[in-house]
């Protein structure tokens, strides 16, 4: 099996499905990931399974949304700040601890 290229694989997926559908789709599936996150929790169901699916799919679905908007290098510059900001953060926390 050749290597996919996730970026050319995501292209495709918007060219042949269309952006409207595709971005549906990433609601779809962070609302599946949401309703498994709620049944681990709430009802302690063992169903990590299911949470590794569905990460995986919100995961592949983001990745088309960056694609969509063009914005794949400003969430990873913005991301890093935010990592920066929560790691001041926890340094913080816990020096009052
Ligand atoms: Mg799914």
């Amino acid at each position: 099996m050749t290597e996919i290229n996730e970026n050319e694989l995501y292209q495709r997926a918007l060219r042949v499905w269309g952006k409207e559908p595709q971005m549906l789709q990433v609601i779809e599936e962070m609302s599946e990931l949401i309703k498994e996150i709620l049944k681990n929790v709430n009802r302690k169901k063992e169903n990590t399974a299911a949470i590794i699916e569905e990460t995986a799919d919100v995961e592949i679905m983001l990745g088309q949304l960056k694609c969509c908007y063009g914005i794949k290098e400003q969430v990873a510059q913005y991301k890093a700040e935010k990592l920066k900001l929560i790691s001041e953060r926890l340094d913080n926390w816990e020096k009052k601890e």
